[in-house]
């Protein structure tokens, strides 16, 4: 494939809200109404050029063209799973590579986002840390991520948007170290003149950054929270998950009690087993007893999540029947625990795999 560098960087279009991108116009002495109908193009009809705003006058365009970067991304690669899953392989901007999965599920389909080139946080047991942060992608990045998916399922089907459409922020990164950008991308899909994706419709996942979790539960229209627990004590966890070192699990449940919920809404704490590990009688009793104040409130449900196997990471998956044990243990004290289907795993799309592979299979 043809790698012409992904050029940059004038004024990024696709991180602007409606307003800021009507602001934009304001300065040039181009009416508010150019704003709303560039916005409509871009996040309505997908266009890809200014050329394709046909309503615009031929200098208003040429003008703004120069000036803006319309395609902060680089399809590099797609593969496709033998469940439907397809994996997307971009480059951004300084040659990083980042990745975005379809996860199609009867007429529903989920977009599962970066919100950084690599990830930070060294959870032992996955494939994005090894490659460490590369960077935070922009606002414009994250929300070019669900344009292009869309353009390429309307090139395939010539339907663009699913019937229903989940996003969900656990690709690479931990988003809530991508705070503004994460949440200004999220203001933009939700704008009802663009993709119109409504925060209930969306889900961050985060390792537990307990300020920026306080920070999140204060936003008007923030998402549904998911948090990676993995580990019911800080000690199995801060072998696990480093970040337990700075945010001990008690202070995490703290903010997680602190978190204003919608009415009915759960936090979804998410568990990836493995063997041997985390897997047993003991953790999930240690689980079930971390969670109880959660619980009493019912506050929280639970995602297995059965570890997906990686290159050079050094744990294996726990056995269907230990999974089913562990789930029976929880579901026995009247917690609401799901096992989440293993979607994509034969292209490296699957939780914990996204480690820029460039081949379907390692
Ligand atoms: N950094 C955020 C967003 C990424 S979400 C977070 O960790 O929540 C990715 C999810 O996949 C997390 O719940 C993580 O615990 C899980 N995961 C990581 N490696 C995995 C693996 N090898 N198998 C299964 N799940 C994994």
């Amino acid at each position: 494939m043809a790698a012409a560098p992904v050029a940059s960087s004038g004024m990024e279009l696709l991180g602007l809200t409606r307003q800021q991108l009507c602001a934009r116009l304001a300065e040039r002495g181009l009416p508010a109404y150019r704003g709303r109908q560039i916005f409509r193009a871009l996040h309505q009809r997908l266009v890809q050029t200014l050329d394709a705003v046909h309503e615009l006058p031929k200098a208003a365009r040429a003008g703004l063209a120069e000036e803006a970067d319309l395609s902060p991304l680089r399809l590099d690669q797609v593969f496709e799973a033998a469940d439907g899953t397809r994996r997307y392989l971009f480059s951004v901007r300084g040659g990083h590579a980042i990745e975005t999965v379809w996860i199609p599920d009867g007429e529903r389909v989920t977009l599962c986002l970066s919100s950084q080139a690599g990830c930070p946080m060294m959870c032992a047991f996955c494939a994005t840390a090894t490659l460490g942060l590369q960077r935070n992608l922009t606002a414009g990045e994250i929300v070019a991520q669900v344009l292009s998916v869309l353009r390429d399922a309307g090139r395939r089907t010539g339907q663009p948007r699913p019937a229903a459409l989940n996003l969900v922020l656990m690709g690479m990164g931990e988003p809530l170290l991508n705070y503004d950008h994460v949440l200004q991308a999220l203001r933009i899909l939700a704008d009802p003149e663009g993709l119109h994706i409504v925060p209930r419709r969306v889900t961050l996942s985060t390792v537990g950054i307990v300020p920026k979790i306080a920070a999140l539960g204060r936003e008007p229209g923030r998402p549904n929270l998911a948090v990676s627990l993995t580990a019911p004590t800080d000690e199995l966890r801060a072998r696990l998950m480093p970040v337990s070192l700075t945010y001990p699990l008690a202070t995490l449940r703290q903010a997680c009690l602190d978190f204003p919920r919608r009415s009915g809404e759960r936090i979804t704490f998410e568990y990836v087993l493995l063997d041997g590990v985390n897997d047993g009688e003991a953790e999930a009793r240690a689980l079930l007893q971390w969670l109880a104040p959660l619980r009493a409130r019912e506050a929280a449900k639970v995602n297995l999540i059965p570890h997906n196997p990686a290159p050079g990471i050094p744990f294996r998956p726990s056995p269907p029947e230990r999974i089913a044990r562990f789930q029976a243990r929880l579901r026995a004290k009247g917690l609401p625990t799901y096992i989440r289907r293993p979607r994509g795993r034969d292209i490296f799309a699957a939780c914990g795999m996204l480690a820029a592979t460039s081949s379907p299979s390692a």
